[in-house]
């Protein structure tokens, strides 16, 4: 029996453990005390001020695995989700991090040993990259770990040169790569097919070496520290022998629910991979605090929501249908994360509103959309069209761009920007209180979220939607 994905964080937790790391849990998807940071995007966040040294803790080598989106900021796979296997909009990154303590050759030989001894993966199957001028790391790989040189590459990108800014903490990595076969289109790290899902990368290991300074220089720093991440679906992937991740044991359960409830049997619709991917992102940010809403994360979340609403739309649900894949998933990350299981009425109640909202909308501008595109000639949407179904029908700019590329079209966004443009300059004119749509997604500020209070009361989730 292959292993199951919850079995595998398990075991990863556990390695680490017994190699002295302290269990630290995953920290919320809305980081603390970091406004420049949309959502929690890696591991070593919850960790910044440690690896800074303006916090201590009683501990030097820490082990987790964090919940992560990428749907914005400098990270942003939303538009991977459906179209690469290995992306999501939400995943869970397992990590160890030494804060001082031990550095890169026990960060490799620690790697190394949890994957082909722990999990049994057959050396053949890795390769891995170092920071071209990393001769350091490509010794250990070669001479400690007896890794033959065609099986290490070096990459000058900033692919493996690792910064937290402009200044600060920065050094290389080591990433190491899954050769999933020949019948998979894809290329070796460094060649031009790079993006190609045949080699896949499973694991960064960060090794934090120098402290740049505002004027380029980099000092060695007296104490390195290593940060590593690996994603959990990604690994999952592998030990279950599938090349997607859409094909582990937790997304194989939420692409049937999604199937069940919008009424379709083709489990291989594109369609269902968003939706299974979104509802995952969607609840745990609801969990965390985050409410739909036009501005910063709230903004995020609600485009999120909305294109799942979209997708299951494109597959025939002819009833709100995403609050309804929560109890799924629920049963299948509620043990990991009891806070998902106990915020469920929440997620389900402020999912569903939502969802009920927008429903019109996405009735009456698909409509228009469709109506349109039988009298484009073409392949480019104009961008005044995609403008008015933004102003005038609500019709989320970035909707239209997901259809249009479903469909082999383009929007023409120099089009849409210039009708923007023209509306910010003519509501300038007529009040102070223009809003330009390209500027919400900044965050301004942090909100410290402690807990929902009223869990069953549905006016106070519709105050805070509406708020
Ligand atoms: P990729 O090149 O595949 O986009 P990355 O280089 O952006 O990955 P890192 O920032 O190095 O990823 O993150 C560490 C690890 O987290 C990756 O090696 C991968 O296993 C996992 N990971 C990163 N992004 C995603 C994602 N969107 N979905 C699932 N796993 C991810
Ligand atoms: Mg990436
Ligand atoms: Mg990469
Ligand atoms: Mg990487």
């Amino acid at each position: 029996m292959a292993r199951s994905t919850a079995d595998i964080r398990q075991a990863f937790l556990d390695y680490f453990q017994k190699n002295q790391h302290q269990v630290v849990s995953s920290s919320s998807l809305v980081p603390a005390d970091d406004p420049t940071l949309l959502f929690t995007n890696a591991g070593m966040n919850q960790f910044k001020d440690v690896f800074l040294g303006t916090d201590k803790r009683s501990y030097n080598r820490a082990v987790s695995s964090q919940r992560c989106v990428r749907a914005g900021g400098k990270h942003n796979d939303l538009d991977n989700v459906g179209y690469t296997a290995r992306h999501h909009t939400f995943f869970e990154m397992l990590g160890n991090f030494s804060f001082g303590d031990y550095f890169k050759e026990d960060a490799i030989r620690m790697a190394w040993e949890f994957l082909t001894v722990t999990l049994g993966l057959p050396a053949e199957k890795l390769l891995v990259t170092v920071y071209h001028e990393d001769d350091e790391a490509f010794a250990i790989w070669q001479q400690k770990i007896g890794l033959a040189e065609d099986k290490i590459i070096r990459i000058s990108t900033s692919d493996n040169f690792w910064s937290m800014g402009d200044t600060g903490p920065c050094g290389p990595c080591s990433e190491i790569f899954y050769d999933h076969g020949e019948h998979i289109w894809g290329g070796k790290p460094g060649t031009p097919e790079e993006d190609g899902d045949r080699f896949i990368e499973i694991w960064n290991l960060v090794f934090m070496q120098y402290n740049r300074s505002a004027d380029g220089t980099m000092e060695p720093l007296p104490k390195p520290s290593i940060d590593t991440g690996m994603g959990l679906e990604r690994i999952s992937a592998i030990l279950q022998n599938v090349h997607s991740n859409y094909e582990i044991d937790i997304f194989q359960a939420l692409i049937k629910a999604a199937a069940d409830v919008v009424g379709t049997t083709d489990l291989s619709d594109k369609s269902l991979r968003v939706i299974a991917d979104h509802i995952r992102s969607c609840s745990f940010l609801i969990c965390d605090g985050v409410m739909p809403s036009n501005e910063g994360r709230g903004y995020v979340l609600r485009r999120i929501i909305r294109r799942a609403v979209r997708h299951g739309y494109r597959l025939g649900a002819d009833d709100i249908f995403f609050y309804k894949l929560v109890s799924a998933l629920s049963s299948q990350m509620g043990d990991a994360y009891p806070e998902l299981t106990e915020q469920l009425p929440v997620i389900e109640k402020v999912l569903r509103v939502e969802e009920e909202q927008f429903s019109k909308t996405l009735d009456r501008g698909m409509n228009i959309l469709n109506e349109s595109l039988k009298d484009i000639e073409g392949s480019v949407i104009p961008g005044d069209l995609v403008f008015k179904l933004y102003d005038t029908y609500g019709f989320p700019a970035d909707l239209t761009a997901d259809v249009a590329r479903e469909q082999n079209y383009t929007i023409d966004e120099d089009g849409f920007a210039a009708a923007m443009a023209e509306q910010k300059a003519r509501a300038q004119k007529a009040s102070n209180f223009g809003t330009d749509y390209n500027e919400l997604l900044t965050v301004e500020h942090n909100t410290e979220f402690t807990g929902y209070t009223c869990v069953s009361d549905t006016a106070s989730v519709l105050e805070i939607i509406v708020n």
